[in-house]
This record gives structure tokens, sequence and C-alpha cells, in this order.
């Protein structure tokens, strides 16, 4: 427990609703004490009919910087006064910094992503063919980290055909030189496409409270293809037991929450986080809980 805050103290934070079950204050605040920095991370509750009085309050207040989570990534836009390049393109904010007067929104789950996939995968996103289920926020900013990491190819499947071409449909002309198609979720149950799929990346919640796709078989899959799911409680989903029943390289989305926190870090604080420590507090956490209850995930 910290117990040396004093009146030059920096304030982090988090808002989000629910809030009460977020990691983040454990990762953030380890990484502060273990550099030194005179920064206190902590969670800020934050209904949603309450977010523009949230968010002037934290101007107010001078809070150095902030997590955004759950249900306000998209809402909080409006209320920043720039966005990074990433945050524009995705159309949601989960890390924001303050600079002078001003409140700037960054979307780290780009560079999240993409650090596990190396981190956990030693997986090269560079000319790869990838199948992205879900068309929801985590697949708009796992489509772009990876259309910008240089895929030769992301093929999008969600449960609502219609969002799902919404999401490929927005990035065509961004992304002309990747090939964005289109598939279903049948593609999971033993279609001949999945050898050609150098990775699966689960962006919906299914895995989550016991929940499992149907009929779910991965035995097309080369023997080199990974599979990674986001969802990280618990921290072996359905989707990983049948990726290692075929003995595919896998990984859950622990690597991509930690990730994106030690990103957020180095925005506010100019530092890097010690290597690996937000990853281990993270891992020791989720280990002593089967599942966040109600299965809600929070950052
Ligand atoms: P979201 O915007 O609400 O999107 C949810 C997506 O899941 C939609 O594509 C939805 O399909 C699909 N879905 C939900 N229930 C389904 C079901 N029973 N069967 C098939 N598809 C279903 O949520 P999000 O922000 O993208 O987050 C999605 C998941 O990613 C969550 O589990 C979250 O915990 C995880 N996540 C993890 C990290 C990390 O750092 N590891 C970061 C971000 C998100 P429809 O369009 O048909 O509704």
């Amino acid at each position: 427990m910290r117990v040396d805050i004093q009146g030059k103290t920096r304030v982090l934070g988090i808002i989000g609703w629910p809030v009460a079950h977020s990691l983040s204050p454990l990762m953030q605040n380890a990484a502060c004490i273990e550099l030194g920095l005179d920064y206190v991370y902590v969670p800020f509750p934050v209904a949603p009919g309450d977010l523009p009085k949230a968010v002037e309050g934290l101007r107010a207040l001078g809070v150095a910087g902030f997590n955004v989570t759950i249900p306000h990534k998209e809402a909080i836009i409006g209320l920043l006064d720039e966005l990074s390049e990433e945050a524009r393109l995705i159309g949601a904010v989960n890390t924001v910094k303050r600079d002078g007067d001003r409140l700037i929104g960054h979307n780290t789950d780009i560079t999240g992503l993409i650090k596990s996939l190396q981190d956990d995968l030693g997986f090269d996103v560079k000319g790869s063919r990838v199948v992205l289920l879900g068309a929801g926020g985590a697949a708009r900013a796992a489509l772009v980290g990876l259309c910008q990491s240089g895929a030769a190819s992301v093929t999008v499947a969600n449960r609502t055909p219609a969002k799902g071409e919404c999401l490929v449909a927005g990035f065509r002309s961004v992304f002309t030189g990747v090939n964005l198609a289109l598939c279903t979720l049948d593609i999971l149950k033993g279609d001949r496409c999945l050898k050609d799929v150098d990775l699966l990346i689960n962006t919906t919640a299914v895995g989550l409270n016991g929940t499992n796709f149907t009929d779910l078989d991965l035995a097309p899959m080369a023997p080199a293809a990974r599979v990674y799911d986001m969802v990280y409680n618990p921290a072996l989903t359905p989707l990983l037991v049948e990726a290692r029943k075929h003995s595919l390289r896998s990984a859950n989305g622990a690597g991509m929450l930690a990730a994106q926190g030690e990103a957020a870090f180095t925005i506010w604080t100019g530092c890097k986080p010690p290597n690996g420590l937000m990853k281990s507090r993270l891992l020791a956490a989720l280990d002593g809980q089967d599942m966040l209850d109600n299965g809600v995930y929070s950052k």
C-alpha cells in the first residue's frame, strides 16, 4: 500500500463503468514505485451520463493522464482537444495525456497487440494472412494495427455480417495495399480456407463466462499457424484449448493488456516501465481469480 503521497505527487487514473475490476492500478502503480516516479494511479468510476462532467473535472484537477475503458472509449473523443493518428483511425481512445491545458487522446491497443504477437507468439505480421473474429472496437484496433504492420490480408468474420461489412468497407480506401475480405464464423467449423491462414485472432467476447463458438474445429490450420485470443480470463479459453489440441502455438490477451499499459505509461511519464514487470503483476493477479465478476472485461 502506498503511504508516500505528497503535495507534489501527480495523479494518473482510469475512467470506466464499472472500473472496480480493473487491473491497471496494480500494473501502473507497480511501475511507478519500481522506477521511483512520484505518480499515483487511481480508479475513477464514471457512469455513462457523467462522462462530460468527469472529463472537465479531471482537467480542472490537473490530472496528468488517464486510461479510458468501456463504455467511454468512443464517447470521449468529442471531449478531447486532439487525437493521435491511431486514435483517429480506430475511432476510440484508451489513453489520455494532459499537455498544458490540452487533453490528447491516444490508443495503445495497437501497440499492445502487435507487441504481444511478437513476444508471446514470435509472430511477424509482415506479409501474413490473418483472420479476425469480431467487428467491434477491439477488432478495429486489431485491423488497423495489422494493416499498419504490413499484413498481406485481413479477413473479418463477425456474428452480425453487416457490422463486419461496415468495418471492412471503412478501411478499404485507407489500406489499399492490404487485401481486406469477409467470411462467416462458419470458417471455425473446420473450413478448408483455414489452411491458408497464418494467424487467427479472436477479438470477440466469446470465451468469457464459459461461452464458446459452436462446432469449433481448427484441424485444417497449418502446423506453423498461430492462434491469439484477446480474452485472457479464463487464461485457457475454449479457442486456445482447440489450438492446443492441434499443437498450434497460441496465446491469450494478457500480454496485450500489459503491453497497452506499458505504452500508456511511457506516453504519460516519458519512461519505459521495467521489462516484464506489468505482465508479471497482471499474471499473478489473474492467477488468483478464475473470472472477473460477471465476466466483465475491464482494463
Ligand atoms: P465490442 O465493441 O462490444 O464488440 C464485441 C464483438 O464480439 C462484436 O463483434 C460482437 O459481434 C462479438 N460477439 C459478442 N458476443 C458474441 C457471441 N456470443 N458470438 C459471436 N460473436 C459475439 O467489444 P470490444 O471492445 O471489441 O471487446 C471485445 C473483446 O475483446 C472483449 O472480450 C474484451 O475483453 C477483449 N479485449 C481485450 C483486450 C486486451 O488487452 N486483451 C483489449 C480490448 C478488448 P456482433 O457484432 O454480432 O454483436
